[in-house]
């Protein structure tokens, strides 16, 4: 297995200034480091080459991305106002929660770049699958704003880049980031040919998106699903919602690529998520993930790092995700795991059952799970809240 891997120095120098979280100083709170800073995503690269997982993977060079690459989703004032604004300092990407530096321009330009590099690395078959680790992250950028530490929509001008330059008609994206990758489906929200699945923490960000209800539109209508989850979800919630139904809308959809947002602050860490999900989480949805690739594109699986916030825990939720991509083991065990495993969070709820029942029933109205409810691959019912924890 060859798995492509893109990460560049650069991407740390992305700088989000001086806040207290989300705050920034000047408040009453003493000032620190964005929530969005370069840790995570430095100590994630620094594992990955101290591990020795480095060797075991085909280093892909990041790119920057073309304007034409960039126009391909977003308008041309949005890609205007972003590069006057780094060149004059920095400034915000227009939600007032999106801060950037001077040259943060070109470097969202080898953000989004990486994630088209990590595509054609797959697409020309140099990989079997690849992750691009990027900053900034891209999902929740929308075509005329940046938006929730987005500047461009690395994932979307990446979906973008492969159907003009390989032909590559039907893409599906997943989202597991914590927050609704919304900025992706509104990009797609009337493509019938990109199919957008987000499981997210229900009302996170942005407020009020992400619902049940949002599906698509027009051409598009049926090809956008969302999973909004409560709050409080562990690793039995997301791997039964991928096996009931991420999984099965993506064999459905049938898509020709696999394209993945890969953030990890639904992990048990995450100070901006409240979820509770460990490294042996995000191995099983990983695996479902390839599995599924395997099923319906020939594995070809592109995974592009979006948020993630814990310093110390994103490294090892990340070397998860690339050993099981690689099917290399470093040997380097997930020294939180102790803490974290063994929490009770992680059975699946009947509560939380309630609402991956909701999302099967969403899913086959609009036709992207075609067995009955009754009919499992592994004889298990459609229900288990007989067998499982209720709060
Ligand atoms: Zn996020």
């Amino acid at each position: 297995m060859t798995t492509g891997y893109v990460w560049h120095e650069r991407y740390a120098w992305h700088d989000t200034g001086t806040h207290a979280g989300l705050v920034p100083a000047g408040g009453p709170v003493q000032p620190f480091q964005n929530f969005e800073s370069p840790e995570s995503k430095t100590r994630f690269a620094s594992l990955v080459e101290v591990s020795g997982l480095t060797d075991h993977l085909l280093r892909v060079p990041a790119r920057p991305a073309t304007e034409e690459d960039l126009l391909r989703v977003h308008s041309p004032e949005h890609v205007a106002r972003i590069r006057a604004l780094s060149e004059a300092g920095g400034g915000d990407g227009g939600d007032g929660w999106t801060p950037f530096g001077a040259g943060s321009y070109e470097i969202a330009l080898l953000a989004a770049g990486g994630t088209i590099a990590a595509t054609e690395a797959v697409l020309t078959g140099r990989a079997d699958n690849s992750y691009a680790l990027v900053r900034p992250p891209g999902h929740h950028a929308e075509r005329d704003r940046g938006m929730g530490y987005c500047l461009f929509a690395n994932i979307a001008v990446a979906v973008a880049w492969a159907r003009a330059h390989h032909g590559v008609r039907r893409i599906a994206v997943v989202d597991y980031d914590v927050h609704h990758g919304n900025g992706t489906q509104s990009m797609f929200y009337q493509d019938p040919d990109v199919l957008t699945v987000s499981i997210h923490q229900e009302g996170l960000f942005p407020q009020r998106s992400g619902t049940f209800a949002e599906t698509g539109k027009g051409a598009g209508a049926g090809s956008a699903l969302n999973i909004p989850l409560p709050a409080g979800c562990g690793n039995g919630a997301y791997t039964e919602a991928f096996r009931r139904v991420v999984v099965p809308a993506v064999r459905t959809f049938a898509p020709e690529l696999i394209l993945v947002a890969s953030g990890f602050d639904a992990s048990a860490a995450d100070p901006l998520g409240r979820m509770t999900v460990t490294t042996a989480g995000y191995r099983a949805l990983t695996r479902q993930l390839m599995d599924v690739a395997d099923e319906v594109c020939q594995g070809r699986l592109v995974m592009s790092h979006e948020g993630g916030y814990s310093p110390v825990y994103v490294p090892f939720c990340g070397l998860a995700v690339l050993e099981t991509l690689s099917g290399h083991s470093t040997g380097v065990e997930d020294p939180f795991d102790g803490v974290w495993a063994a929490s009770p969070q992680h059975p699946l709820t009947g509560w939380q059952d309630e609402v991956l029942a909701r999302a099967e029933e969403v899913a086959r109205g609009l036709g992207l799970i075609c067995r009955s409810p009754d009919v499992k691959g592994n004889g298990e019912s459609s229900t288990r809240k007989g067998s499982t924890r209720d709060h």
